[in-house]
């Protein structure tokens, strides 16, 4: 309902807060065994357990080195959770260094607001670098540098349980390496030289995991890294 005032004001009092709806409201009565969630007010703790990763791309002159370090939260509960708190890109290389330093510390920062970061990785891997990309050892097309950048961060969050990883079936990887087998036997041009890694030299890109593996075989297109397939 409206009111319209049409006096002058001369006096207030606070409408005294409903009991029922107050009840409502109070925290729960476990309100101190609440699980913390990451968020930005955490102090950062002395130690820090970390990984490093180290990557070559073609574009930078020496390695870097890509450190992620997570922080343990609810340590000896069954709310225990790894979450990542800070990324750190070492490299003697300086031609990237002051994009990179930005980058890092955005990462760190979003890392430490909390809540899902798992998006990081679908941004940072959609970079196109205008020069074009580069192929990783293993056939693994990398768009840009922040790309692969991206990439470590995904590897990082499955290693630590954030992110899914699709394993395939163990009937998949038979089947593919039945294939890969069946393929290498029929073209000779296989050497003992090829890493065991390396797909065979004539395989194509694949549209789904970006590698350098798609072969084709009795009418059909099949990726020896991630097993997609179309016929005909
Ligand atoms: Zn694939």
């Amino acid at each position: 309902m409206t009111v319209k005032i049409s006096n002058k004001i001369v006096g207030y009092r606070v409408k005294k807060a409903d009991p029922e709806a107050a009840a409502e409201h109070q925290a729960p009565v476990h309100a101190e065994t609440k699980p913390v969630e990451m968020n930005e007010y955490i102090e950062r703790p002395d130690f820090l357990l970390g990984t490093t990763y180290k990557i070559k791309p073609p574009v930078a002159e020496h390695a870097m080195y890509i450190t992620i370090n997570d922080i343990l939260l609810n340590e000896g509960t069954d709310h225990e959770s790894r979450q990542p708190y800070e990324v750190f890109i070492n490299s003697k290389s300086m031609e990237h260094f002051q994009w990179v330093i930005a980058l890092t510390r955005v990462i760190s920062a979003v890392f430490r607001k909390g809540g899902d970061v798992t998006f990081l990785v679908e941004e940072l891997r959609s970079v196109y670098d205008p020069n074009g990309g580069y192929f990783k050892k293993g056939g693994v097309f990398m768009p840009s540098l922040v790309a692969e950048i991206g990439a470590v961060i995904e590897k990082h969050l499955k290693a630590i349980g954030l992110l899914e990883s699709e394993e395939m079936s163990e009937t998949t990887k038979r089947i593919l390496a039945e294939k890969r087998a069946e393929f290498e036997a029929s073209h000779t041009t296989a050497t003992n030289d090829d890493k065991a890694d390396d797909y065979p030299p004539n395989a194509t890109m694949c549209g789904k995991c970006s590698t350098k593996a798609v072969i084709v075989m009795d009418g059909c297109a099949t990726c020896l890294s991630c097993g997609d397939s179309k016929c005909g």
